[in-house]
């Protein structure tokens, strides 16, 4: 699009920096690298120039790189400069960009938007690399450059093909209805086609939603009763005083959440409200939510005081998987008497087992991600097109079964391979592309 705006911004983190990397894009990139540096610059060659402002003063030394379109990350020409990372470098910089006609400030995500548009990337590669920017852990980073790499969406484009294929057997079958071709038999392959895809939907919808809790963060909530030491284990879980410590009991009347890291998986730690009957209304509620964020939790810590009798909420069990933990061991000299082997005996004043339990809860975290394929959904917009599409594929099918026209089953067909299509950005995802590049950070 040759009237297309150029847009620029800074491209590299918080100022000041030792360096500032600022990315130009668009048709009048090359135009502007003539103005604003002494030397020409040859395409793809870093190349150290003197960069000047509108008034021919120079700013800063500075490494510049042009991409000559279509080679370059959006398509277009694109202009890198690394100048040093001061603000007012930075902002003589941009102001200089932008002094020429049809510059301007990018958008949020409008570089990737830019390559989307370009096909350089498909809708889910581009959610790939702000997963990847975003990601602090490294399962999250893994599964962003996977996905980066284009598995997903090779999974996700073989799937439509194998129902565009479906498609054109039905459309034979409607089209040329006395052919010797088009009789009954195509139904066969339609229907053995719609069978393969719909169960491997079925397998991906069910995967127990691990891409996205690697994208999102494991549940892991800390149950028990008030004053057993909770929110103290949050705490040294989370290195840093999280949650308010007191020894009254019912003292944490809301949920407290802390984002960890935990062997390389992202944890959202929950301490919730103590576990017991209560007549306090705020606390009652308190202990509603508590009991809400058990069942939520991917991996509950059942924790209870050595110091005290078995407690009740022993009885209580939870959906996911539950760690028992048997905090203040420092109280009891010895040990706890008749614990079980599989209880983790930890005391939040000493530290004693906290290693321990971080150990066993890395590795519950592990076993939850390595039973699950490799995951093709890390996102809600993921599931909600496959479930769309797999709704279409069950339609097909059924029609199929029943005798249907074939025109109905092939509208059906139709629509499950949109979904597939505006999934990965094809088609009618107008709405979708604003929504998706709103979240990206300037620069990207
Ligand atoms: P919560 O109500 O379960 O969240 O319990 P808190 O974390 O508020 O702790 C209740 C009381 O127990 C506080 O006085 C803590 O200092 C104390 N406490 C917590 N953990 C330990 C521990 O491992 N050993 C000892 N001796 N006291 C602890």
């Amino acid at each position: 699009m040759a009237d297309r705006d150029t847009i620029c911004a800074l491209a590299s983190g918080n100022l000041p920096s030792a360096i500032a990397m600022i990315r130009v894009s668009g048709p009048a990139a090359s135009q502007l690298s003539h103005r604003l540096f002494d030397k020409s610059l040859v395409p793809r060659q870093a190349t150290l120039v003197r960069l000047f402002g509108t008034d021919k003063e120079q700013i800063d030394e500075a490494v510049a790189t042009f991409f000559q379109g279509p080679a370059s990350f959006t398509g277009e020409d694109v202009l890198e400069i690394s100048v040093h990372g001061g603000p007012s470098i930075v902002e003589a910089t941009l102001n200089s960009l932008c002094e020429d006609e049809g510059v301007r400030l990018a958008d949020p995500g409008e570089f990737t938007r830019r390559a989307v548009e370009a096909g350089k990337y498909d809708l889910v590669e581009a959610e790939a690399i702000a997963d990847l920017i975003e990601a602090t852990t490294e399962a999250q980073r893994r599964q962003a450059l996977q996905q980066l790499k284009g598995v997903t969406s090779s999974v996700l484009d073989g799937w439509r093909k194998d129902l565009l294929e479906a498609l054109a057997l039905l459309e034979v079958a409607v089209d040329f209805p006395d052919e010797e071709d088009a009789p009954d038999h195509t139904h066969n392959p339609v229907i053995e086609r719609l069978e393969r895809v719909a169960a491997a939907f079925a397998e991906v919808l069910s995967d127990m939603a691990i891409g996205e809790q690697v994208r999102d963060g494991f549940r892991v909530a800390l149950v028990g009763e008030p004053n057993v030491g909770k929110s103290s284990l949050l705490n040294r879980l989370a290195g840093r005083d999280a949650a308010i410590v007191t020894d009254i009991p019912g003292t944490t009347r809301d949920t407290i959440e802390v984002r960890l890291n935990v062997g390389g998986y992202l944890v959202i730690l929950t301490d919730t409200a103590g576990l017991r009957e209560t007549a306090d209304l705020v606390e009652q509620e308190g202990v509603r939510r508590a009991n809400l964020a058990a069942e939520d939790a991917d991996i509950v810590l059942h924790v209870r005081a050595a110091d005290r009798p078995v407690a009740s909420a022993d009885a209580v069990s939870w959906g996911g998987r539950t760690i028992d933990v048997l905090n203040k061991s420092d109280l009891i000299a010895g040990g706890a008497p008749n614990v079980s082997r599989e209880t983790l005996q930890v005391s939040a004043t000493s530290n004693e087992g906290v290693e321990r339990l971080i150990d066993r809860l890395s590795h519950e975290l592990s076993t939850l991600a390595s039973k699950a394929p490799p995951p093709v959904i890390t996102r809600t917009r993921h599931r909600l097109a496959l479930q769309a599409a797999q709704h279409s594929i069950n339609d097909a099918l059924r029609g199929l079964h029943t005798g249907m026209g074939g025109e109905l089953v092939a509208e059906d067909v139709r629509r499950a391979a949109q979904a597939l299509t505006g999934l990965l950005g094809g088609i009618g995802v107008e709405e979708v592309l604003g929504e998706i590049f709103s979240s990206f950070c300037i620069g990207k």
